[in-house]
């Protein structure tokens, strides 16, 4: 049983020592794993998140909207920072510049009265012929004499007569009416018709008249679709732009919404310029719509470079501009939880530069991943910041673990401890169990054995007389109230183990228990030649007791009186009062106990001496049942002994 236990005990603490070493060895790399793992799925999700974010989203270039219009709301959107509109055979739309070929001579109807106005300065008679060129029919010329007409008014000093000539010329067309005739073109007519207003803000402003509802009617044309500055080449509309806003700076400030107005023009013409960077500085030496893919893409590898992204559809293809300061830092924005942390994050273009964050020089990426969608191509790469901190968190982790091992071994060694114990009882208990029933059955054989050799005796007569007749009769009564007693004690014990004693309380006399138990007990005390003195004390208080059990608890302790008693042997029982309580006392001068034995005497199956008991006849159970009688009485059992001097119990009721 010991190996087995060993065994149970041994096993597990080995294998959990074994399992502990093996997962420390495998630690480091699981730790890292996780890490890996951990940070892949982070940088997968940032990935989707990058790409849901509204900066990048996908423009609309249907081809039903003027591809100005469609350049104007790519950067209202945000989208970029500028923005090339080309048409379907990849031609460029939007920025685009005026031609030599819409350059032209001015008209010679204009030159002798230009001569008269710039290079004689005679105002009076240009504005004389300029009233002829008012009257054409045509709109060029017709604002042409009104715009002179305007400057020579001015020049003379006539400012407000100015303003009506300038106000007369820019109404000559509006976006809707600028017809595209030969003589003209359209982009000339708005041109002018612009010209003409900026003038008539200057004037009024300079004047000192109201001229917010000048800058009012004027700055749409910058921004509202269909309108006049829609019609010009990028390059007029952001020389005037730039005009209307120094205009607007000197004579403001006006109200909010001119200030928005502003905001907006001062946005479309830093992107229109930017445009036209891009468009002359990259649309040679780039071929974007051989881009496979929509992803952002460089356009070159200087410092403050851009990013460009092309997007082709069959009707008109749209290139996104940013600058790569503004594309990472919208980039950014989708990974900033990396932002202070343990890790390095490294944001790396198509040709793996990084763009954001730096890689750490000589130290091992963690972990890359690709960001996908509009970043198709490039990776977001981590590092880790400070390598000790992971062996610092491995450390911490094997410390962890070899603590739970610990934990596991001295929970397996307390539970061998306990099992152990408890094998070791319930072996003890059925070794008592078998020497009860070898000691029942030898007690039941041998008064069984005598009574059958005693009535033989009888029954063949061999016996002197009548007298000695009765003597054998006398001999088989004891054996058989031995028996009797042998066989209530055997069951009182198994009514006890089941649970099945009952008491019957009642008052009962302290007295009559004691004559009771010395009726039961005379003839058998004196067979065994054994002196009884008893002793009651006058007017005992009646108890409250089931009085057949407490015969039964004397008559178990006077039985032993007399059967562990040499052969003088006497024995006193005694009643008496001691605080309170009612006490029975049965004293021997026998063969006493060791204090071994006293603290084991009320123990089941306990014998001594079992050689001694046996011959004695009895089988370790008389005590355990009086203990439990008087428990159930809520009395108190004592005993008091010496070996060799003989031993003295006393039983204490309490009073009713
Ligand atoms: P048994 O039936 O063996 O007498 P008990 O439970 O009555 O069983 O007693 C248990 C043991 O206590 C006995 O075997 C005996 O060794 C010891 N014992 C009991 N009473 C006395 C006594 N008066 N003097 C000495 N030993 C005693």
């Amino acid at each position: 049983m010991a190996l087995a236990l060993l065994a149970v005990v041994l096993f597990p603490s080995i294998s959990v020592f074994w399992f502990l070493e093996r997962t420390v060895a495998n630690e480091a790399l699981a730790v890292r794993q996780q890490l890996v793992q951990t940070h892949a799925r982070r940088l997968e999700r940032m990935a989707v998140w990058v790409n849901r974010s509204a900066a990048f989203r996908v423009p609309d270039v249907s081809a039903v909207q003027p591809a100005l219009s469609v350049w104007r709301e790519v950067l209202a959107g945000q989208l970029a920072e500028a923005a090339l509109v080309y048409d379907a055979d990849a031609k460029l739309v939007v920025p685009d510049q005026v031609s030599k070929r819409e350059y032209r001579e001015p008209p010679e109807l204009l030159r002798p009265i230009w001569n008269l106005e710039f290079a004689k300065q005679d105002y009076a008679a240009a504005l004389g012929l300029y009233a002829h060129v008012v009257a054409e029919r045509d709109p060029y010329l017709r604002m042409l004499g009104l715009i002179g007409e305007g400057r020579c008014l001015f020049k003379q000093g006539k400012a407000a007569e100015a303003v009506q000539a300038f106000r007369a010329a820019s109404d000559v067309v509006s976006a809707a009416t600028v017809p595209d005739g030969p003589l003209t073109s359209a982009r000339e007519l708005a041109q002018l018709a612009l010209n003409a207003r900026l003038r008539v803000l200057a004037l009024t402003a300079e004047a000192g008249a109201p001229a917010e509802p000048e800058a009012q009617a004027l700055l749409p044309e910058f921004t509202a679709p269909a309108r006049l500055g829609a019609l010009l080449a990028s390059d007029q509309r952001l020389f005037l732009a730039w005009e209307v806003l120094a205009l607007v700076k000197a004579h403001g400030p006006f109200g909010e919404s001119v200030a928005r107005q502003v905001e907006r023009i001062a946005a479309l013409a830093d992107a229109e310029e930017l445009s036209l960077v891009i468009a002359e500085d990259y649309s040679r030496s780039h071929r974007f719509d051989r881009w496979g893919d929509d992803a952002w893409r460089a356009l070159g590898r200087a410092a403050g470079d851009f990013y460009g992204r092309y997007f082709r559809q069959p009707e008109r293809s749209v290139l996104l501009v940013r600058r790569a300061a503004g594309l990472r830092r919208e980039l950014e924005r989708g990974y900033a939880r990396y932002a202070g942390s343990a890790f390095d994050l490294c944001l790396l273009d198509q040709q793996g530069t990084c763009v954001s964050g730096t890689a750490a020089p000589g130290a091992a990426v963690l972990v890359q991943r690709p960001i996908g969608g509009a970043f198709n191509g490039w990776h977001a790469q981590l590092t880790l910041r400070d390598p000790a901190g992971l062996e610092q968190a491995i450390r911490r982790n094997k410390v962890l673990y070899l603590r739970a091992a610990v934990l596991a071994v001295v929970l397996i060694l307390l539970s061998g401890w306990l099992a152990a114990r408890a094998m070791a009882r319930q072996m003890r208990l059925n070794r008592l169990k078998n020497d009860f029933i070898a000691t029942m059955s030898h007690e039941l054989k041998t008064p069984l054995a005598s009574m059958r050799v005693l009535i033989d005796t009888l029954l063949e007569g061999h016996y002197r007389d009548r007298r000695q007749a009765e003597e054998y009769l006398e001999l088989v009564g004891l054996e058989n109230r031995r028996l009797s007693n042998l066989i209530d004690n055997f069951l009182t014990f198994s009514r006890i183990e089941r649970g099945k004693l009952r008491f019957r309380f009642e008052p009962a006399d302290p007295s009559e228990i004691v004559r009771e138990s010395v009726d039961v007990m005379r003839m058998n005390l004196e067979r065994s030649g054994c002196r009884l003195e008893t002793e009651v004390a006058a007017d005992l208080p009646p108890v409250s007791a089931d009085p057949a059990a407490m015969v039964a608890v004397l008559v178990n302790l006077l039985d032993n009186a007399c059967k562990y008693s040499f052969d003088d042997k006497a024995v006193w029982l005694r009643a008496y009062r001691r605080d309170g309580a009612v006490c029975f006392e049965v004293k021997d001068n026998g063969i006493g106990l060791s204090k071994r034995a006293l603290k084991r005497i009320f123990d089941r199956y306990y014998q001594v001496d079992q050689k001694l008991s046996r011959g004695a006849g009895g089988c370790g159970l008389g005590l355990s049942i009086v203990k439990y009688i008087v428990d159930a009485h809520g009395g108190r059992i004592s005993v008091e002994s010496e070996p060799g001097r003989g031993s003295t119990f006393v039983v204490g009721l309490p009073r009713r």
